[in-house]
């Protein structure tokens, strides 16, 4: 019997997770005082070309990356098997998008922290794979309520552009920023963040809002997923689909989710997916990878955070 339409096998989300370890080697990491990466994703339409587990498949290739880089500077670092079941209402209208509520996964982050505390874990460090504001907004609010629940340090590990766009204070404790970002006085739009695929601006030049934006399964996802993924991209589509060339403006309409992000992109990709390629895309996995080992080392370097507790 041959599998359904669609169906590729080969790529693993355990792959260097907890989930491929034994109980033994996972108490022997805990007790050399590793600490934890989680990302956070879920299953989403990403247009005619990407997989719906784009937003799980791409963190948890970064995190690979971010472990490695904390490798070389002497941080052992274990990543948990990716959550997946978010907060999705941007594409909620297509098929195989799946939205679950704040509050259920903010109660499943805390019962999860509670057993890293029982196996003896000090730090986590949780990470997003998605953009939308309120899956934002419910992993940073996943993280204080875990921290308040138990003696862990948690952070939400994000960029600057990113905290700004969802309103979380660029000074809250649980945040863990680029120190480049803390730096240079983080750019109050978030565009930025999601462009993970373009050429970052050089630096001294004037931040200016791109004519056309790359948010979703566009050029930077694209590129990312043929350096880490190749095998589930769609290729032939990919190089056929033209540039959906929307400004800030339909962007802000694509932002209010549901039946406004359908109408605004009715095949699901808002940016340039032709022009994706794997060299950019390792390009930007590394960039992104070594600017949130930057994130959790400075974390490591800062004192503990005291949590109130939180009902
Ligand atoms: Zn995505």
């Amino acid at each position: 019997m041959s599998a359904p339409e669609g169906v590729r096998e080969g790529f693993d989300i355990f792959a260097g997770t907890i989930a491929e370890m034994t109980w033994q080697e996972v108490d022997h990491a805990a007790k050399d005082g590793a600490v934890l990466l989680w990302a956070f994703g879920v299953i989403e339409q990403h247009g005619p070309h990407l997989p719906t587990g784009t937003d799980v498949y791409l963190p948890q290739a970064r995190l690979r990356g971010v472990r490695k880089v904390l490798a070389d500077r002497g941080v052992r670092a274990l990543i948990v098997p990716p959550y997946y079941w978010g907060v999705n209402q941007t594409s909620g209208s297509f098929p195989a998008s799946y939205h679950v509520r704040p509050e259920i996964t903010k109660e499943l982050m805390s019962d999860v922290f509670r057993n890293f505390e029982k196996d003896g874990f000090r730090h986590v460090f949780c990470f997003s794979g998605h953009g939308e504001a309120a899956h934002n907004r419910t992993i940073h609010e996943g993280v204080r309520l875990g921290a308040s629940r138990t003696s862990l340090q948690i952070s939400f590990v994000a960029d600057a552009a990113l905290a700004s766009r969802v309103g979380i204070s660029l000074s809250d404790p649980h945040l863990a920023l680029p120190p480049d970002d803390v730096a240079a006085d983080a750019p109050a739009s978030g565009v930025r963040f999601f462009q993970a695929g373009a050429t970052p601006a050089s630096p001294g030049a004037p931040e200016r809002a791109p004519r056309y934006v790359d948010v979703h399964a566009g050029r930077g996802e694209s590129s990312q997923m043929l350096a880490s993924c190749t095998g589930l991209v769609r290729d032939d589509l990919r190089r056929r689909l033209p540039s959906t060339d929307l400004g800030t403006e339909e962007l802000a309409v694509w932002r209010r989710g549901l039946d406004d992000a359908r109408r605004t992109t009715p095949l699901g990709y808002l940016g340039d997916p032709a022009s994706a390629n794997a060299d950019e895309g390792r390009a930007s996995l590394e960039r992104l990878a070594r600017r949130a080992a930057d994130a959790v080392i400075a974390r490591l370097a800062a004192p503990d955070v005291t949590t109130e507790s939180i009902p």
